[in-house]
């Protein structure tokens, strides 16, 4: 279904119906304590992810850390340095309808003032609505995958089930 716009920006998005409902009582229990959740990106269709992807992969989007993938002359260096934030098309947890990227896509914005009173909020609240940050801090509990993004949440109970069909195949 269509993201009512009062849970977004201005962009038309869309979620499962039953994730946005979860969302929505998140989102209004957060707003009674003055935190404002605004998804600034959900579900993506397999063309989206493969524009992100592109623009990146021609430098026409520039990496969160500054850099230029298109400077990385090897294709296999350069498709590792982007995967550390994106996924190639296909593989990403946006085609689900599942998960949610919320105001902001940089974690420096969640470590002070606002941002960190909605990170604090969302990490004591998020998980009983069934929400969970899936991209968080590499260290010696998570090892591999993504780099942090304290933006990406995650609706567990249907996700999870997506990720355990998908590793069937
Ligand atoms: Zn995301």
């Amino acid at each position: 279904m269509s993201i009512p716009s009062k849970y977004r920006d201005e962009t038309v998005r869309y979620l499962r119906r039953d994730v946005m409902i979860k969302f929505a009582e998140m989102a209004d229990a957060a707003a009674k304590e003055g935190v404002r959740l605004i998804i600034r990106s959900a579900t993506r269709n397999f063309d989206s992810q493969k524009q992100i992807w592109e623009n990146k992969w021609k430098g026409l989007t520039i990496l969160e850390d500054g850099s230029k993938a298109s400077d990385i002359k090897d294709e296999f260096l350069r498709a590792k340095k982007i995967l550390l934030y994106s996924s190639m098309p296909g593989t990403s947890r946006h085609h689900w309808g599942t998960d949610v990227d919320i105001n902001s896509f940089e974690n420096s914005w969640f470590a002070g003032g606002e941002g960190a009173r909605l990170y604090a909020w969302m990490e004591s609240n998020a998980s009983q609505y069934g929400f969970c940050q899936v991209y968080g801090p590499i260290n010696s509990f998570r090892k591999h995958g993504y780099q942090e993004e304290k933006w990406h949440w995650s609706y567990l109970p249907i996700a999870q089930r997506i990720q355990e069909e998908a590793a069937k195949k």
